[in-house]
């Protein structure tokens, strides 16, 4: 018999423990356990996956720092920057977690609600001892901070020192990344603990759910604003490209983006068809689809944005407005240090979680969306990707075939 794919033993996760929690609230102690090995492995995962991949973004990308370099690094940040504005906007506009704090009160873990000072959050940026940081899974923008620190200085280091640590790390990342979806092969079961103990202490499940409905449309919303307004709005202002021609050029990527929830899964096909069917030259494709596809990811920064503002409206929590700047740039690093595998949001939104003091156990309300919703933002991701390099072609003169 053939496997069932994943998202659908998810599904049957979600249904199954709707199910048993609703006609069997007991049983929640007995499965929760479940739930917490399926959060903890994420956990575990978050610092050695962040790291090594940040590491491996930037040492990998050293020798493009000309022109091109600059030009790359500024369309990136500023398309990620305007998707999580998006977001922002969005779920403060909608709210869609408002008015169900009670609800969590006995359920998860509660959140510290006398959130850090602005001040302290960039203070503690830089460890007072790197091992002690490397070690911590709330001080995730010292780990960002040692990673970029490594990287840079990696990079101009002789070459024989230089391979060796980028050797190793590249493969200590390769590891992380299957390690993660061997976690990720547990989803089911995770989200089935999770999931048991919700409906088992909530009696009005249905009101989580019209929330956790309002909020899966907030997220689509942003995301197709960014796609179809935002980014062809850049194709057309800065690269003088035909958005129309651009998506029907892009139709193979979006799909196997689609399909695939992975951005690394997707790039053979990307840097083919940028070149073939959108006439970008292999070298602005080879340097700048590669970084994108491990940096650029503004599906994700606008999805983990939206979550965190959620979970912070179903916790009741006030987010003033240094929280929020805080959000905008954990949610901007988080993105840039998101594996491009499928799933692997859940992992580095705790840099967003801790920063603003959530409980990473919320995460289990998300959860049986994910999957759904990382089809959608990963053809987000790859889309800005294939943006970009038009955009940045047409800059440099080159004659696409997306041209107006
Ligand atoms: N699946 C996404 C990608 O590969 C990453 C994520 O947001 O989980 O682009």
């Amino acid at each position: 018999m053939k496997k069932l794919a994943l998202h659908w033993q998810i599904l049957a996760g979600i249904i199954f423990a709707v199910f048993i929690g609703g006609l069997f609230p007991q049983s929640a102690k007995y499965l929760s356990w479940m739930g917490t090995i399926f959060v903890n492995g994420l956990s575990m995962i978050v610092v050695p996956l962040v790291f090594s991949s940040l590491f491996c973004g930037i040492t990998n990308n050293s020798k493009g720092l000309g022109r091109l370099g600059i030009k790359t690094i500024v369309y990136y940040m500023s398309t990620s920057l305007l998707a999580i504005l998006t977001g922002l906007l969005l779920v403060n506009l909608i709210r869609p977690g408002q008015g169900l704090g009670w609800m969590l009160t006995k359920t998860m873990e509660q959140p510290n609600l006398s959130p850090k000072p602005l001040s302290d959050t960039l203070t503690d940026i830089v460890p007072f001892n790197i091992f002690q940081a490397l070690t911590d899974n709330k001080a995730m923008l010292s780990i960002i901070f040692v990673a970029i620190l490594a990287g840079v200085f990696t990079n101009t280091l002789e070459s024989n020192h230089r391979n060796v640590l980028i050797n190793f790390v590249q493969a200590f990342f390769e590891l992380m990344m299957k390690i993660t979806l061997f976690i990720m092969r547990f989803a089911p079961l995770g989200v089935f603990g999770l999931i048991v103990m919700v409906v088992a202490e909530h009696h009005n499940f249905g009101e989580l759910l019209l929330s956790l409905g309002k909020y899966a449309l907030t997220v689509v919303f942003g995301l197709t604003t960014h796609m179809f307004i935002t980014l062809p709005l850049i194709l057309l202002l800065v690269g003088r490209v035909n958005p129309v021609k651009h998506y029907k050029a892009m139709l193979p990527v979006l799909i196997t983006a689609f399909s695939t929830s992975s951005s690394s899964a997707t790039l053979p096909v990307t840097m083919e068809t940028v070149e073939k069917k959108a006439g970008v030259s292999n070298r602005i494709s080879s340097f700048m689809l590669p970084l994108g596809a491990t940096i650029n990811m503004d599906g994700t920064a606008l999805y983990e944005l939206v979550v965190a503002g959620f979970v912070a409206q179903l916790y009741g929590i006030h987010l003033t407005f240094g929280q929020q700047f805080i959000m905008v740039f954990t949610a901007l690093l988080a993105s840039i240090g998101t594996a491009a595998i499928p799933m692997a949001s859940l992992v580095t939104m705790t840099i967003i979680f801790s920063a603003i003091n959530l409980p990473f156990a919320a995460v289990a309300l998300v959860l049986p969306l994910d999957r759904p919703l990382d089809m959608l933002r990963t053809t987000v991701n790859v889309f800005s990707d294939t943006c970009g390099s038009v955009t940045v072609a047409s800059s440099e003169g080159e004659d696409i075939a997306v041209k107006l």
